[in-house]
């Protein structure tokens, strides 16, 4: 082993820019190990055999505030301005059956009119902008806190709208009984702005996810081995890891999960895991798309209106991607589109923890891995899972810059 430097296990966005940074600005020689077949983690990208570029572990949306992430990103990638818009989708309560509505997400001002009807709509509108102020952000187990009846009978609706049936489905719990982080991520927005996000960099890689991983990766100094399980042939006792039987002394990058690493000594970590379905859509009538020969009711050359529509109140899955949306790829008469199931991580062979379940019970789990960790002077824990944490890519990308800072003494 004494031809590294560093190792790194993973090789999502955690491994692959501390790899390429430590290779880059520190002359550091890096092993990179990584399971899968490929590089890029949940970000992985690949063209589909119908040529559609598709997310193979569900959509991704680059978007950050962060100008030291969107730089360093963008030595890799030039971007397609990509502003990501959701709609709900909800049958329609005139009783009509197949009739459905759809409003934006987060719910805004346009979504009350959508619901309430022009009038009403607008001066629900009001009257929230009054409470809370205009461009204002609220979550909704804050709206619901309102002693207002009208606002608290609105906080009902939203609710039960956009809230508790997806979360039920995502969580297989109630949106009150969950970490109040995740539904804060798409709060109530007493604004016009319909898009899910209002990062100032947003959009998509012009060619996709991987290449950035490939090009950060292809480095004289960094080695990369995928379809290989690191814990095949890391040994941790005592304070020391051994790579292959031999003692390594250089750090050593973990961005897998806390509790495999230590053979789940102190029981596994939770997880929710999700199914993906993939269909692709074609046009064998002009004007029509078909899937394996149905009659489709969207017409033209996609499948709905926007990248992402949640099924908020009905449906088995909690929200369908159609990619071309997002990735902006001209491909007349072909689409195709994802579809989300979610439930528990059982470690099943093949199921991916996509995940972690925040709660003081977990965190304090956690805690104890973490405490396991910090043994071994240089096990760094790094990443969405080897932090029990719902980051999102940029605050992943920030956290191995910082980490690379660190053990270049920067
Ligand atoms: P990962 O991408 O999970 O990479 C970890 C890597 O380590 C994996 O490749 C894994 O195979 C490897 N590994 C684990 N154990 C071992 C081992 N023993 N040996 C070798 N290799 C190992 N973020 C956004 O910013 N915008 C979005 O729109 C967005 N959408 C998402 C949608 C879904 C469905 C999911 C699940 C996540 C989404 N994210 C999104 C979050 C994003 O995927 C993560 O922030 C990011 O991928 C985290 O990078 P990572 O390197 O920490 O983890
Ligand atoms: N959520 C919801 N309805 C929606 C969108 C989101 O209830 O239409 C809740 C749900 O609990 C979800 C959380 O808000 O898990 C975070 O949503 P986000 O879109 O950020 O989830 P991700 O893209 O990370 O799966």
């Amino acid at each position: 082993m004494t031809n590294y430097d560093v190792l790194v296990i993973g090789a999502g966005f955690a491994g692959a820019v501390t790899a390429g940074e430590l290779a880059r600005r520190g002359g550091k020689r890096v092993l990179v190990l990584e399971r899968r077949g490929h590089v890029g983690g949940n970000a992985y990208d690949r063209l589909d055999p119908f040529g559609v570029l598709i997310h193979q572990y569900g959509p991704h949306i680059f978007h950050t505030n962060d100008r030291r992430v969107f730089d360093y990103l963008s030595q890799y990638t030039a971007w397609n301005g990509y502003q990501h818009r959701v709609v709900a989708n909800v049958p329609d309560e005139s009783g009509k059956p197949h009739q459905r509505r759809q409003y934006p997400v987060p719910f805004n001002l346009t979504s009350l009119e959508e619901a309430f009807g022009e009038a009403e709509g607008k001066r629900l509108g009001e009257k929230l902008m009054a409470a809370y102020g205009a461009e204002k952000k609220v979550t909704i187990l804050e709206l619901r806190q309102n002693p207002d009846p009208e606002i608290s009978a609105l906080a009902d609706y939203v609710y039960d709208h956009v809230f508790v049936r997806y979360t039920m489905k995502q969580w297989g719990q109630r949106p009150e009984d969950i970490d109040p982080n995740t539904t804060a991520r798409v709060p109530i927005f007493l604004s016009r702005d319909d898009r899910y996000f209002q990062d100032q960099y947003q959009g998509l890689p012009t060619e996709g996810y991987t290449p950035i991983f490939e090009k950060i990766l292809d480095h004289p100094n960094i080695t990369v081995e995928t379809d290989c399980d690191a814990l095949e042939r890391l040994t941790l006792a005592d304070g020391a890891v051994c790579l292959d039987g031999e003692r390594f002394d250089g750090p050593v990058i973990y961005t897998g999960q806390a509790d495999e690493l230590f053979g789940f000594r102190f029981g596994p970590l939770p997880y929710r895991t999700l199914d993906f379905e993939f269909e692709t859509w074609v046009e064998r009538v002009p004007g029509r798309l078909t899937p394996r020969g149905c009659v489709a009711m969207s017409e033209g050359d996609f499948y709905q209106t926007h990248g992402t529509v949640n099924y908020t109140v009905d449906r088995p899955y909690t929200r369908i991607t159609e990619f071309k949306h997002m990735t902006l790829q001209e491909l007349p008469g072909v689409t195709t589109i994802v579809k989300e199931f979610s439930k528990p991580y059982s470690a099943a062979p093949g199921e991916i923890p996509y995940y972690a379940i925040i709660n003081a019970g977990n965190n304090a789990l956690y805690a104890q891995y973490q405490a396991e960790a910090e043994r071994y002077p240089g096990l760094y824990l790094l990443g969405r899972l080897a932090e029990y944490k719902y980051y999102n890519m940029d605050a992943i990308v920030g956290r191995a810059l910082t980490l690379a800072d660190e053990l270049l003494g920067v």
